[in-house]
Formats: C-alpha cells, structure tokens, sequence
C-alpha cells in the first residue's frame, strides 16, 4: 500500500526542505516523490545533509513541469492545505485520510498523490480545485503554517498507521518477544512466600489484614507477571527473609 502513494511537492524553493520531506518518507516507509517545478536544485549538500541518509529518495525523484503530469495515473488526488479558501471543496482530516487509504488502494493499479504547496504561497486555487478533496493538518488557527516537511510527516504517519491498521505491517512489526507467563500454581506460591515474609519483617499482622494481601495480589496479577519475573521477586523474598530478625531461611 505504502509504495503507491506518492507525494508530490510543487514549487518548492529550499533544498533541505526537499531533503526533510526525503527523510520524512523514508522513516515512514513512502518512496515515490514528485517535484513539480522545483524553484531550487533538489540535489544539494544542503538537501542531502536534511535527508539524512534518505537521499536515494530525493535521486529518484521525478521532476515535472505541472501537477497534470505529476498525478496522471493516480486515482486519488489530495491537496495539503494550511487554510481555508473561497471555494468550499470536500475537505477531510489526516486521520480520515488515512483511514480512507486501505479502501482507496484496494485495487491494485490504484495510486494516490498527496500534493504540498510552495514554502511561501501554498497552492494555487488552480492547484487545489485539480484536487478530488483537501486535507488541513489542525493546527493553531493563529499560526496553522507548518514548515513543508513537518506537514509531509504529518499525513505519512498518518498512512502508515493506516497501513498498520490494516495489516499490512503485520510482517513488518517487530516480534515481541514472549517469555512464559507465571502459572497459577507459581502465583499462589509467591503469594504464600510473600504473606509469609511480610509477617517476618513485622510488615503484615494476619490479625489485622486490612485487605494488604488481597490488595498485593490484585496489583500483581494486574501486571500479568512473566516466570523469569516472578522468580526474581521471590528471590528477592529469600534474601529478605534472611535479614528478618530470627526468622530461618526456608521459602
Ligand atoms: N504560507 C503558505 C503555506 C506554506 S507551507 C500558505 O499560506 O498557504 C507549505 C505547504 O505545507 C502548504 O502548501 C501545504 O501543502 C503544507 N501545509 C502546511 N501547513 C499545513 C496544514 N496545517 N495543513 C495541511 N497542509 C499544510
């Protein structure tokens, strides 16, 4: 899903934005770039020291004269925009955006661009109406203008959850790593060491329980406590059962 959305970057003016909106993608796991009539040489030591080792990304970019060519054969064509215009046009979150993606991608020919304005003059209301919906990062209404690679990390996170969501990161997500879980039978005998140390060291009278050991347990079953952890805390039982005063050391 991730390597048929593409961003598409119109008119853009500054080098190591060009490379901040690289690394952006690649952290995100997005590939395909367009520059619509970069106002700068994309390739410069400025662009790629800010791509920080994503500059493979800023190589293959695709350099275009107009957005027209630039989405061509996307089904899907989205405008970022940091405020609202005249014309009232379909306009949806980054969140929706990204919920939308899996449906939207489902067929396999299918494409996406996600299109950023200039730096100084966002995009034209030529440029937003070739758009099928709009999508504005909430922001400070005060200040709602992120810089052009803030906003690209913004909405790709945003499909990468999606992408998570919808499985197809399933592979890719990585491996928790399973240790056992305590038994039942390895609970109770922790709790019963436990009980019986604490009356050792004088912390707990059975006489006066006030719920202590009901309260311990459901804090620690809460926790859903490995083997390996268990035992750790019951050798730390063991060792302070041997510094209770003139209690012997079985456990
Ligand atoms: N000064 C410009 C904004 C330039 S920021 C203006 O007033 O329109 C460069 C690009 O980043 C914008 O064209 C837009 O594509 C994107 N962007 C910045 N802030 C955004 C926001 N809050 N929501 C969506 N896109 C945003």
């Amino acid at each position: 899903m991730l390597d048929r959305i593409r961003i598409v970057l119109i008119g853009t003016s500054h080098p190591g934005n060009i490379g901040a909106v690289a690394r952006a993608m690649h952290n995100m796991g997005l590939a395909d770039l367009a520059l619509v009539a970069p106002r700068c040489e994309p390739l410069t030591s400025e662009s790629i020291s800010r791509a920080s080792g994503a500059d493979h990304i800023v190589h293959a970019a695709r350099r275009v004269e107009t957005l027209e060519e630039a989405v061509a054969d996307c089904t899907l064509a989205v405008g970022a925009s940091a405020r609202s215009r005249t014309l009232p046009w379909p306009m949806i979150t980054p969140r929706v955006l990204g919920e939308r993606l899996p449906q939207e991608l489902s067929a396999p020919e299918a494409r996406v661009a996600l299109v950023f304005g200039r730096e100084d003059s966002g995009l034209s209301n030529a440029e937003l109406q070739r758009c099928h919906a709009h999508v504005h990062i909430p922001t400070n209404p005060d200040f709602s203008s992120l810089n052009l690679a803030a906003a690209v990390q913004v909405l790709a996170y945003e499909c990468r959850l999606a992408w998570l969501a919808a499985d197809g990161g399933a592979g890719e997500q990585e491996e928790e790593t399973h240790q056992p879980l305590a038994s039942h039978a390895e609970l109770e005998n922790y709790f019963s060491h436990l009980e019986r140390t604490l009356i050792a060291i004088g912390f707990h009278d059975p006489a006066m329980p006030r719920q202590l050991m009901a309260r311990l347990r459901r804090f620690t079953l809460r926790a859903r406590p490995e083997r390996m952890e268990l035992n750790i805390l019951r050798g730390i039982l063991s060792a302070t059962e041997k510094c209770a005063p003139g209690k012997s050391d079985e456990s």
